[in-house]
């Protein structure tokens, strides 16, 4: 299995070599699962080499448009192509209704046969906030995290633990510095990928290097940062990081069994 960015920005990069954060997870059959889907979903696969017939399924964590705006393009590219199947889609259950309701509906309800849904687009596999899925063999499970926290208004995120060969690797998507929620999950992981907002400003929605620089040495070692603005990035090596991901940067996380293969829910 390989694990690798299409982008590692911030949702309003607009650097030459860089795209919003969404990744890859590659199987060892060649099977992809495109883990956020935003507005540079079609541009960053391209760049990387990859066009929409690539893309096998794809995972939600939330409703940002850095991380849904290109689901409008991937549904109907499906869906005017008559040789492709609908693509499963993994999303959090209380996500389903929202994403399509607010995210999706106005421009894609009318269809050449009348009024459409989600489920003309997607094949949607809605996920229990303590589920999970499997795919190419290998165990992915859900880690809600707080991304936006204001008052009564709560945004949920959705990272993903995955039960890789390697050992544990957690992707947080999107998330707020949340130590005391994270740190069994830091601890149990072998390799992290964590949001990190690098900008002057602690704006209330990512986890900010300035704080992630204040976690224990041992669990820095293992973490590599994404989702980072434009412009100069800090020394995250010199901080004890394993530092800032770059976008096509690969990590492999080792070979499953052979009975691995796309497959649905495990739970
Ligand atoms: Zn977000």
């Amino acid at each position: 299995m390989r694990f690798f960015f299409i982008g590692t920005g911030a949702a309003f990069t607009m650097a030459d070599d860089n795209f919003q954060s969404n990744a890859i997870l590659e199987s060892e059959a060649g099977e992809r699962l495109l883990i956020d889907c935003g507005t540079d979903a079609r541009r960053a696969l391209k760049a990387a080499g990859l066009g929409r017939g690539d893309v096998s399924a794809v995972y939600i964590s939330h409703l940002h448009g850095d991380h849904v705006g290109g689901l409008e393009w991937l549904g109907f590219t499906t869906y005017f192509c008559p040789d492709t199947a609908r693509l499963p889609l993994y999303i959090h259950e209380g996500l389903v209704d929202a994403l399509w309701h607010n995210s999706l509906k106005a421009g894609m309800e009318v269809l050449d046969y009348g009024y459409g849904h989600l489920g003309d687009f997607f094949d949607v596999r809605p996920l229990p906030a303590d589920g999970g899925f499997v795919f190419g063999g290998l165990r992915l499970g859900l880690v809600p995290l707080l991304h936006i926290h204001s008052g009564e208004a709560v945004m949920r995120s959705y990272g993903l633990m995955m039960e890789a060969p390697i050992g544990r690797v957690l992707f947080t998507s999107d998330c707020l510095h949340q130590p005391e929620t994270l740190m069994p999950a830091y601890r149990a992981a072998h390799l992290i990928f964590h949001d990190c907002d690098t900008g002057p400003h602690c704006g209330g929605v990512h986890a900010h290097y300035r704080d992630l620089r204040t976690l224990p040495a041992d669990v820095k070692a293992k973490m590599w940062l994404y989702h980072y603005p434009d412009g100069p990035l800090p020394d995250a090596r010199a901080d004890g990081f394993r530092g800032f991901v770059r976008p096509g940067q690969v990590f492999e996380l080792g070979a499953v069994p052979e009975e691995g293969g796309l497959a649905g829910l495990a739970d």
